[in-house]
């Protein structure tokens, strides 16, 4: 039978819906690389944004026991009573309560980020989602059929209130805060935190605050913005045990929902999963019942890794790199770079890749107000860093002896 090219001679053609969709280059990137290293080359991946180290031991037990114990049918859709109890106790480190009713369980913080804004978008409601930010946000709020405008951050990363207060109009419905933030590893003051608060009471907006990060701040502060007076009728908690604790394979995370949405999300999760596997949730009990030390030691290592990586890149001519407040992530702006060598910032991430052996994002994968930065991951092996640095070095002294032909080959003379 012939294969059809087009869409008209396709048997199932995908719905608009889920046209309006985007990926995650992340994943695109992995591809790449992977293909490069099933080819025999070695690759450096600072793309993925997830911890190198292990998932803590007594973590890991806590499932094989769950698993011997039967653990291993559906269980209530929203989360087990004990984990949505120690996750209610929990939330007193970023300054706030919720009673464990308010508190739905997911197979990871992107799940809830699809429900919440599932939960509360009506088609032609407007969004505002930072740029650069985490492009799940614009991805989910056009599939609701709502409209993402995305708002400026400034050059830290941090939100400007001033901005947002401008971009806010009759249609807006809600606000994504994501601090600190992908890629920028942005954060907020008291007094940022306070202004955002303020225009969402001033125009009834509903607030999605995805705080996976939350636990990652060098500063060891922990704020959120919904520990604010009024703010948290109004605010969905994101959040999710991939990052604190080294977890993203697992798949867990959870919402912190205002009581009129609760049954609504939880009906999404009938619908959508049934329920979070519970000898998943048992290894998340443990993590957070456990020891925090190991939320500790992650953050102090990662601060190494912040201090080589932010220092070495400003050493490079042509990038400009500003030291994140949380996150592990460097989102270096390297317009000079890009105009040296006359590409675009996805030419330079790709001839990064296919020339030097060094996975790194785009900034433009993060909206707009990415271009000419490239997003880095330092939650890697120093090792790992050190020759990613070295790379980096070559390709800009290279540069700077010779220019690019086409081919995206140095040339010298
Ligand atoms: N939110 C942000 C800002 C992220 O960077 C990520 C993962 O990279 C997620 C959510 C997804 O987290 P999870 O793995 O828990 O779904």
């Amino acid at each position: 039978m012939a294969v059809g090219s087009g869409v008209e001679n396709m048997p199932v053609v995908p719905a608009s819906r889920v046209t309006a969709l985007s990926g995650e280059g992340a994943f695109e990137v992995l591809r790449a690389a992977r293909r490069l290293e099933d080819a025999g080359r070695h690759v450096v991946h600072l793309e993925i944004g997830e911890p190198d180290w292990a998932t803590p031991p007594h973590v890991v037990e806590a499932a094989v026991r769950a698993l011997h114990d039967g653990n291993t049918r559906y269980v209530n859709p929203a989360g087990l009573p004990a984990l949505r109890d120690a996750i209610a106790s929990s939330l007193a480190w970023r300054g706030m309560r919720a009673p464990s009713e308010n508190i739905v369980v997911v197979p990871g913080a992107k799940p809830m980020l699809f429900y919440a804004l599932l939960a509360v978008l009506e088609p032609g409601d407007e969004v505002l989602v930072p740029d650069p930010g985490f492009p799940i946000y614009p991805s989910v709020v056009r599939f609701a059929g709502a409209v993402p405008v995305p708002y400026s951050l400034d050059a830290s990363g941090a939100v400007d209130s001033d901005r947002l207060a401008a971009l806010i109009g009759p249609r807006t419905r809600a606000l994504v805060v994501n601090l600190p933030g992908n890629p920028t590893g942005g954060i907020a003051t008291a007094e940022d935190l306070r202004a955002i608060a303020e225009l969402a009471l001033r125009h009834d907006l509903v607030v999605i605050s995805d705080e996976v990060y939350g636990r990652i701040r060098y500063d060891r502060r922990a704020d959120s913005i919904a520990a604010l007076s009024g703010m948290p009728e109004r605010t969905i908690i994101v959040d999710s045990f991939s990052k604190s604790y080294a977890m993203t394979g697992w798949r867990l995370g959870f919402g912190v929902v205002p009581p009129p949405l609760v049954e609504r999300v939880t009906t999404l999760v009938v619908n959508g999963t049934s329920c979070t596997p519970p000898f998943v949730q048992l290894a998340g009990l443990a993590a957070l019942t456990g020891p925090q030390d190991v939320v500790t030691a992650a953050v102090t290592r990662l601060e190494r890794r912040r201090e080589l990586v932010v220092d070495e890149l400003n050493g490079l001519p042509g990038v400009h790199c500003a030291r994140p407040g949380g996150a592990f992530y460097v989102f270096p702006d390297v317009r000079e770079l890009e105009e040296q060598a006359g590409l675009s910032t996805e030419q330079l991430a790709a001839r990064l890749l296919e020339a030097h052996g060094l996975a790194v994002l785009p900034g433009t994968g993060f909206g707009p107000a990415g271009a000419g930065h490239l997003r880095l991951s330092f939650a890697v092996p120093l090792a790992d860093l050190d020759l990613a640095l070295e790379r980096l070095r070559q390709f800009v002294s290279d540069l700077a002896v010779a220019p690019l032909t086409d081919g995206g080959v140095h040339v010298r003379s």
